[in-house]
């Protein structure tokens, strides 16, 4: 990988919550490049060809899977980064799932239940727009939600939240010992950002579908939501499971960062297709002699 691109993505990832904060991350940071919105269409077309080069290999050689968890406050752009950064993966060997306030089901099994079963098999890239992570995030700042939860009571302390990420940092570290790169994604948005999206979304009529009232009332929890996610950040941090907290005041940035990140795991896994033995090279050879006859 190209060693300045390399030296942004080193900014963005967080692999220790050691120390981290997540105000020394400026949403509108652009990498300092000189890239602009310009040139950005170009590189993002040879990320993402990258992308489905190394995402063919993967399928072929059936071992590792990955796991793109990605997560934000409103209108931060996550939508638009999975459609984006995607766009050139053979959809036989990639899956989205969008996870939403949990139904009477999947509130009858633990928390991590409804994610399990969403999980890539090997080959495959998993996309997981929202994911366990809100079971710290808006449980924690909402705690109507938690009381909804059919928790045996003497279980729900005041532990319970880094009790929670307690289980989802060793849940990750299970996974990638299985073979599953898990990548996280924080698209960092500002506030005032936000608020310029929201408007959008009032004033456009295409976009007016977008526009939720309950996404305002959100935003007035937005101290909270920031500590929820730099308590979250701490606790799962880790070389095995790398957060990468993405500037997403500009969303050509944040594609290209997320499409580097993907890029750079899957260049670390050292991909190729599967070697031909000397036996199937000899049915090869022979399967070619029948087709000629
Ligand atoms: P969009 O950007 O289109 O609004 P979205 O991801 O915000 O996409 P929504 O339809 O708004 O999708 O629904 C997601 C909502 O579900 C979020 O407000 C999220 O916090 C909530 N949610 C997700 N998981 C849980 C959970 N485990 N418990 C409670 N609420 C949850
Ligand atoms: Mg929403």
């Amino acid at each position: 990988m190209d060693k300045t691109i390399e030296k942004v993505l080193a900014r963005y990832r967080v692999e220790s919550g050691k120390g981290f904060r997540l105000k020394d991350h400026d949403p509108q940071d652009d990498g300092g490049l000189g890239l602009d919105k310009e040139n950005a269409p170009e590189m993002l077309q040879r990320g993402v060809q990258f992308l489905a080069e190394k995402q063919d290999m993967l399928y072929a050689q059936d071992r590792w899977s990955v796991l793109c968890i990605f997560q934000a406050m409103d209108a931060a752009g996550k939508d638009s980064a999975i459609k984006h950064v995607f766009s050139g993966v053979n959809p036989q060997g990639c899956h989205v799932a969008s996870f939403k306030a949990p139904n009477a089901t999947e509130l009858d099994h633990d928390f991590l239940w409804r994610h399990q079963q969403w999980l890539p098999q090997r080959g495959q890239i998993g996309i997981h727009n929202r994911s366990w992570y809100e079971e710290v995030l808006v449980v924690r700042v909402h705690p109507t939600i938690l009381e909804a939860q059919k928790l045996p009571p003497r279980l729900v302390t005041k532990r319970i939240f880094d009790e929670r990420l307690e289980d989802i940092a060793a849940y990750e570290r299970y996974l990638a010992r299985q073979g599953v790169v898990v990548l996280k994604f924080f698209l960092n948005v500002s506030q005032a950002e936000q608020r310029k999206r929201f408007l959008a979304r009032i004033e456009e009529p295409e976009k007016n579908w977008k526009f939720s009232a309950a996404d305002v009332a959100e935003r007035g929890h937005w101290d909270d939501y920031m500590r929820a996610y730099q308590e979250a950040i701490r606790a799962t941090a880790a070389p095995h499971a790398p957060w990468y907290v993405v500037p997403a005041d500009r969303k050509w940035f944040t594609r290209l960062v997320v499409v580097a990140a993907i890029a750079r795991a899957l260049e670390g896994l050292g991909l190729h297709y599967p070697e031909v033995t000397a036996k199937q090279r000899e049915s090869l050879t022979q399967a070619r002699e029948a087709l000629d006859a």
